[in-house]
């Protein structure tokens, strides 16, 4: 394509070849007009026309001078309009042009940067990101230097969504992608790769401390909590981490593994792992679990086993939590961490609640018929909430194995009640109305807004874990602790703490008034086999003593 000043120079010269047409019939108009007058005239003064005649007129009236000068005059206006309109109009199209143009390039851009750009928060996208480690890859091989690859997840952004609507889910993305920026500068990247997972690249790497230290950095920067719309956002995220060119030597394996690492972190609820191939091997190992969960339930392979939950004041043993396993022919016991979540997406989660219901049932009825009354916990998923018919089924279970209604509670964690939060009241009011007692399990990791929790018709709340088993080195957590505490004492409801490990964990809770302490402190869970053995051994002890016919354990003084 030509330049602006050719293009105009083109236009200018089509547009007075038109207007020097219309001056040329101009000067053709008046020269005729000076025929016609000099004939006329000649005739007026001789009576006849010849070229003397003519001639003579021209010579002798001064009017026709004047008339012989506008074929000049219009000749001369008639080339001097056509080309100020010829500039005139070539400009305007001239103008007209470079808009046009100016908004091809615009979109052109925009369009280009639709490739390579996410558009919520405008960082570089999973395209641009692998471009760019690529690019680092092939650097870093040649300076010898080294890349770190870290891929990071938002904890929990499932339930932010559920709970609080997608728009507060995209603020929080973008306020995510807002803070690693602040963070990660030149010549780093950071990149949105899809939802709620955000893929950096570190170049030029120091040592392996270095990126560490940047992950610090990273979760620091995510701790400060996000106020949106009045509710007051705690943000957390995994990490999962993989150096180059020890853990892979191209982009894709450097950005899979990250990723591996990242699901171990969140499992474990580490905040980050680096990279390791045994990390793979549970990855390989949780695909291949996948698909023999449906037989494992139909061949009895599961087991329930039980962790007591013991009344502070007291030491009484109030009650146990029935937590399953897996009885695995290759791996050994499966923690449920590793097959519930599958389960859930597959639907088998049904199947696994009433295994469970059955199998801690039928154990409390043995207990019951040995003359020890306990309760038993078992948990809930999302899909046994959403079940209508979820409440008959238990009766019938209750039924079966001649347990009373309230020697059953049912553990809901809040995350699972709020993805539909008017089924899941419908169907606790149900099981309540049973004489079932209801716990809401997990409690500080959800997003239920106070008032919709004072509606549910539970009996207990159990604090998270993560927020008790740290309570001695973390105030926050232990203010946390306390006001929890207070909040279920308030709302009528008892409350339990979980992932007591120590015992200066348990001398910490006394006197904030928490009733129930659940944890390694006193025992993991075990089966039922050895959860006997374990009472008899404290009842032999003297640690958990048989008084007025009701067991429980001393607890240690401070
Ligand atoms: P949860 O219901 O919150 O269960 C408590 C978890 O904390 C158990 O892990 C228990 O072993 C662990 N725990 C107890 N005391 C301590 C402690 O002092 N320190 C630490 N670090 N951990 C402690 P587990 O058995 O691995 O179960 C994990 C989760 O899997 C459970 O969390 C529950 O959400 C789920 N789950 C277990 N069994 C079932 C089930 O039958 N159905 C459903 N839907 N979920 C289940
Ligand atoms: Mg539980
Ligand atoms: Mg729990």
């Amino acid at each position: 394509m030509g330049s602006t000043s050719e293009v105009l120079a083109v236009n200018a010269q089509l547009l007075k070849s038109k207007a020097s047409k219309l001056s040329v019939a101009g000067i053709g108009i008046s020269i005729c007009a000076i025929i016609i007058a000099s004939i006329a005239t000649a005739y007026l003064q001789t009576n006849e026309i010849s070229l003397a005649s003519i001639v003579e007129a021209q010579k002798k009236n001064a009017s026709l001078w004047l008339l012989d000068m506008m074929p000049f005059i219009f000749a001369f206006w008639g080339q001097y309009v056509s080309s100020m309109m010829a500039f005139e109009a070539s400009a305007m199209v001239v103008d007209q042009t470079s808009d046009l143009r100016a908004q091809a390039t615009a979109f052109e851009r925009q369009a280009m940067r639709g490739t390579t750009n996410d558009a919520l928060t405008d960082l570089p996208n999973r395209v641009l990101l692998m471009d760019r480690l690529g690019q680092a890859i092939k650097t870093a091989s040649i300076e010898k230097s080294r890349v770190a690859v870290l891929v990071l997840d938002i904890d929990r952004f499932k339930d932010i969504n559920d709970s609080l609507g997608h728009n507060t889910g995209d603020r929080v993305i973008k306020q995510v992608a807002y803070r690693l920026r602040k963070v990660i500068h030149e010549p780093n990247t950071v990149a949105r790769l899809d939802g709620d997972e955000f893929g950096i690249i570190l170049k030029k790497l120091g040592t392996n401390a270095d990126a560490i230290k940047l992950v610090q950095e990273i979760k620091e920067a995510l701790h400060v909590p996000l106020k949106l719309e009045g509710v007051r956002l705690d943000i957390d995220a995994s990490l999962g981490i993989t150096f180059f060119p020890e853990h892979g030597k191209d982009a894709q394996i450097l950005l899979q593994r990250a990723d591996v690492a990242m699901y171990q972190a969140k499992k474990k609820r580490s905040g980050f792992i680096v990279y390791t191939t045994a990390l793979e091997r549970c990855n390989t190992r949780s695909l291949s679990l996948m698909g023999e969960l449906r037989e494992a339930i139909v061949n009895n392979e599961l087991a329930a086993y039980y962790q007591p939950k013991i009344d502070i004041k007291t030491g009484i043993i109030k009650e146990v939590e029935a937590l399953v396993r897996w009885r695995h022919k290759v791996h050994g016991l499966v923690p449920p961490d590793d097959f519930i979540p599958m389960a859930e997406k597959t639907g088998l989660i049904k199947q696994l609640t009433l295994w469970v219901l059955h199998e801690s049932l039928t154990q409390c009825a043995k207990w019951n018929n040995e003359g020890y009354k306990l309760r038993v916990a078992v948990n809930l998923s999302t899909s046994d909430l959403l079940d209508i018919e979820f409440p008959e089924t238990v009766t019938r279970v209750l039924n079966a194995h001649d347990v009373p209604s309230e020697q059953l509670l049912l553990e809901i964690t809040e995350s699972s009640i709020m993805v539909d939060a008017n089924r899941s009241l419908e169907t606790l009011t149900n099981l309540s109305s049973l004489g079932i007692r209801l716990s809401v399990d997990d409690f500080g990791t959800g997003y239920s807004s106070l008032s919709y929790l004072s509606k549910l018709p539970v009996d207990e709340l159990k604090i998270d874990r993560s927020f008790v088993m740290d309570m001695a080195n973390n105030s926050n957590n232990a203010k946390i602790v306390q006001a929890t505490i207070d909040l279920g004492h308030n709302l009528g409801l008892e409350v339990v703490a979980e992932g007591v490990e120590t015992a200066s964990n348990l001398f910490l809770l006394q006197p904030l008034g928490c009733d129930t302490a659940q944890g390694y402190y006193f025992t993991k869970p075990l089966d039922a086999k050895e959860f006997n053995t374990w009472r008899g051994q404290n009842i032999a002890s003297g640690r958990m003593q048989n008084k007025e016919g009701e067991l429980y354990t001393i607890l240690p003084q401070k």
